[in-house]
């Protein structure tokens, strides 16, 4: 697989215990950060999703997001941890496994009704990416789809995701 190939594994990182997916390898190699954007713009062009924009998620999802944009012809809008958006923002509050954190999306990056593909480098228990839905779901965006390098599906983000009704892809997976 030469997307899965080029991931670097990281064990302990950042705790003893995880295996820490490092797409920084992937995407510092040229024929590896063309195929991701290519691959995933082949997708979106050719499966149907509708969408007007692009929110990436801090900060791995910028990388892609910003990307993706591009070839995709579309906007791109930050997701930010908070404190680090200029001008008036709304904020979501959400669960991780010990206690919670907060991302932030400026209050006028969104229409109504705008539609938004969704995107992060990896997905494990799919809090990060629900907490952005909600986020865009505030700001009355629709979530159209939501993109993604990595899936780990057996820590279940992919299914609680599936079942809320969102539309996943993804480029690789591990155990
Ligand atoms: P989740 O919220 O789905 O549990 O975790 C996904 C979020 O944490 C993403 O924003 C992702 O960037 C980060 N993350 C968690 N584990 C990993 C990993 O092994 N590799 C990378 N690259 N990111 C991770």
């Amino acid at each position: 697989m030469p997307i899965k190939s080029r991931i670097r594994t990281v064990p302990d990182y950042p705790k003893k215990g995880i295996m820490f997916r490092d797409i920084t390898t992937l995407i510092k190699d040229p024929v590896g950060f063309r195929l991701v954007i290519d691959n995933l713009t082949q997708h979106y062009l050719s499966n149907g999703v509708d969408f007007d924009v692009i929110v990436g998620i801090e900060a791995r999802g910028f990388i892609l997001g910003g990307a993706l944009a591009y070839t995709l012809g579309k906007g791109f809008v930050p997701v930010r941890k908070p404190g680090k958006l200029p001008a008036d923002v709304v904020q979501l509050e959400y669960e991780l496994e010990y206690g919670t954190d907060k991302i932030e999306m400026h209050t006028d990056s969104l229409v109504e009704g705008q539609r938004v593909l969704l995107v992060d480098d990896l997905l494990a228990t799919g809090g990060t990416a629900l907490a952005a839905a909600g986020l865009v779901e505030k700001l009355g965006g629709v979530v159209a789809g939501m993109a993604f390098i990595v899936n780990l599906p057996d820590i279940g983000g992919e299914k609680k995701i599936r079942e809320k009704g969102y539309d996943i892809y993804s480029l690789t997976e591990f155990e």
